[in-house]
C-alpha cells in the first residue's frame, strides 16, 4: 500500500519559471488595467485620470495583501476591484464585475514558461497514480490562472487547485491546504508539498501536517528563516527518488 497518494504543488517559480519575465510586474499590471479602464470608459462610467486610476489601484493592492498578510487571510481580486471602483466613486451596483475582470484580460507574462521538467515530472507523477493538485498565494480567481495552466500544458494534469483569492486563506494558513487534501480526498500525512516560499510553502506545509518539499532554483536564494523543509530539491526531477524513498522503495 502506498504511503504518499497525493503531491501538491506551489504555482509561481515551482511549476512556472518567473527568471525569465520580460517586462516588470508594474508595466503588466498597467497593461491589464488599462483594459478595465477602458472597459469601464466604453459604458461612460466616469474616472479618474487613468495614471491616477493605477496608482489607486496599486495603492489599494498593496495596502489589502499587507493586512491579509496579518492573519494570512486571502486578497480576492474581485473584492479588491469592486471596492477600488466604489471608492472612484461608481455605483458598483451598477457594475458587472465579471465582464470587468474578463475585460482584464489576464494572460501569460512573456518570457514564464514551465520549468525543463515540469511536465516530465507531472506525467511521471499522473503515470505512478498519484493526485496532483496546486495551491497558489494568487489574488486571481482559478479561472484567470488557469489561463497560464492551460497555455503551458499544466491544466490537465490538476486533479484539485485553488488560489487564495477563491479559499480566503493563503499560504501558510493551514486552512487552504486543508481545503485542497479534502477535494484529493487525502490526509496530510500522505502528501507532500513542494514550493519554493519557506515562509509560505514550507512552514504552511509543516503546520498543515504535510510532507515538505522545498524547491531552491539557482535564480532564488531564500532566506529559511527558522523553517525546516523535510527535503530540499532544486529542481522538479529530484522529487522522483525523493517519492522512491518515501514508499519505501529504496
Ligand atoms: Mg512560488
Amino acid at each position: 500500500m502506498a504511503r504518499i497518494s497525493a503531491v501538491l504543488f506551489d504555482m509561481d517559480d515551482t511549476l512556472i519559471d518567473w527568471s525569465r519575465a520580460e517586462g516588470d510586474i508594474a508595466a503588466i499590471e498597467a497593461k491589464h488595467m488599462a483594459n478595465v479602464y477602458r472597459h469601464l470608459a466604453d459604458q461612460d462610467h466616469v474616472l479618474p485620470p487613468f495614471q491616477s486610476f493605477l496608482d489607486q489601484f496599486h495603492n489599494a493592492m498593496v495596502n489589502a495583501w499587507t493586512e491579509a498578510k496579518k492573519s494570512w487571510s486571502g486578497v480576492s481580486f474581485g473584492s479588491l476591484l469592486r471596492d477600488f471602483l466604489a471608492t472612484c466613486g461608481l455605483d458598483t451596483d451598477k457594475i458587472d464585475l465579471e465582464a470587468v475582470m474578463q475585460a482584464y484580460n489576464w494572460s501569460v507574462i512573456p518570457g514564464v514558461a514551465p520549468f525543463d521538467d515540469t511536465l516530465f515530472v507531472l506525467a511521471q507523477l499522473k503515470e505512478a497514480g498519484y493526485k496532483i493538485g496546486l495551491i497558489t498565494n494568487a489574488m486571481q480567481p482559478m479561472w484567470m490562472r488557469d489561463i497560464e495552466l492551460r497555455a503551458f500544458g499544466i491544466l490537465d494534469y490538476l486533479d484539485a487547485r485553488l488560489t487564495s483569492g477563491d479559499v480566503g486563506f493563503m499560504k501558510p494558513h493551514p486552512f487552504i491546504y486543508h481545503r485542497a487534501l479534502e477535494l484529493l480526498d487525502v490526509a496530510p500525512e500522505a502528501a507532500v508539498f513542494v514550493g519554493d516560499r519557506p515562509a509560505n510553502d514550507i512552514a504552511g506545509a509543516n503546520k498543515a501536517g504535510l510532507i515538505s518539499v522545498l524547491i531552491s532554483p539557482p535564480h532564488l536564494n531564500r532566506d529559511l528563516a527558522d523553517t525546516r523543509p523535510n527535503y530540499t530539491i532544486s529542481q522538479l526531477t529530484e522529487l522522483l527518488p525523493i517519492l522512491a524513498e518515501l514508499e519505501g522503495d529504496t
